[in-house]
């Protein structure tokens, strides 16, 4: 049964690839990425290149959150899991992409029960996946506290969201109403070239131990032919 699942899955894959179907969620991280206004930016140093040198290495300084991330329930609750902890099936597994690019300042419970959502792991596709990226936008769309208590409400485990943050203030509001559940969320997703459907979401964050955010790679993967 085991080698079953596994041919299945391989021939999903395989069959995803061929068709163009895999689409990258991710955001690039680089020295230009934009971050949450009080970090530094990410730095990257060529510790050493060729010519010059035998190889190419670089060192790496950033934040935890900076681009594609996890957040993990440790960032305001220092006894929940931290990045390390989370299960692997809150990252991957079905899920359904909401489109809520109609939204233009803060998505209210209305909006979101105007949708059915019909799996645990969500990613909220809004204008900011539009945004160019080239500086930090105050006036990013959020998310607010009622309608993340819709969506903990509704079994949400993972929530996954195209910007830095749920919120502008830096309150943590909204933070609070998931991480408090042990809800999942995944941040500075780009969703594009998603459209309002099911897919299947693979991300997988790196495996840093013991703290409050990890960087990480997600995809897409269109099962629908
Ligand atoms: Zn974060």
């Amino acid at each position: 049964m085991g080698s079953n699942t596994i041919t299945t899955l391989g021939k999903v894959l395989s069959s995803a690839f061929t068709a163009g179907k895999i689409i990258d969620i991710s955001m690039e991280l680089n020295e230009r990425t934009v971050v949450w206004t009080a970090d530094p930016q990410p730095k990257l140093t060529p510790v050493c290149r060729q010519p010059e040198a035998d190889c190419n290495f670089t060192w790496l300084d950033f934040g935890a959150h900076a681009g594609t991330h996890i957040d993990a329930p440790f960032y305001l609750f220092k006894d929940k899991w931290t990045c390390d902890q989370i299960p692997l099936n809150r990252m991957i597994g079905p899920c359904q992409v909401i489109d809520l690019t109609n939204v233009d300042d803060e998505i209210t419970e209305e909006d979101l029960s105007l949708k059915s959502i019909e799996h645990p792991i969500i990613l909220l596709k809004t204008r900011n996946s539009f945004d160019p990226m080239t500086a930090y936008n105050p006036k990013h769309i959020v998310l607010s506290v009622k309608g993340a208590e819709y969506l903990a409400e509704r079994g949400v485990t993972t929530l996954g969201y195209d910007y830095q943050s749920f919120e502008r203030d830096g309150k943590n509001n909204v933070h609070h109403v998931f991480l408090s559940r042990s809800i999942t969320l995944l941040d500075n997703l780009r969703l594009a070239d998603t459209e309002e459907k099911e897919y299947l979401l693979v991300c997988l964050p790196v495996k840093v131990t013991g703290i409050d955010g990890a960087p990480a790679r997600a995809i897409l993967i269109d099962e629908q032919p």
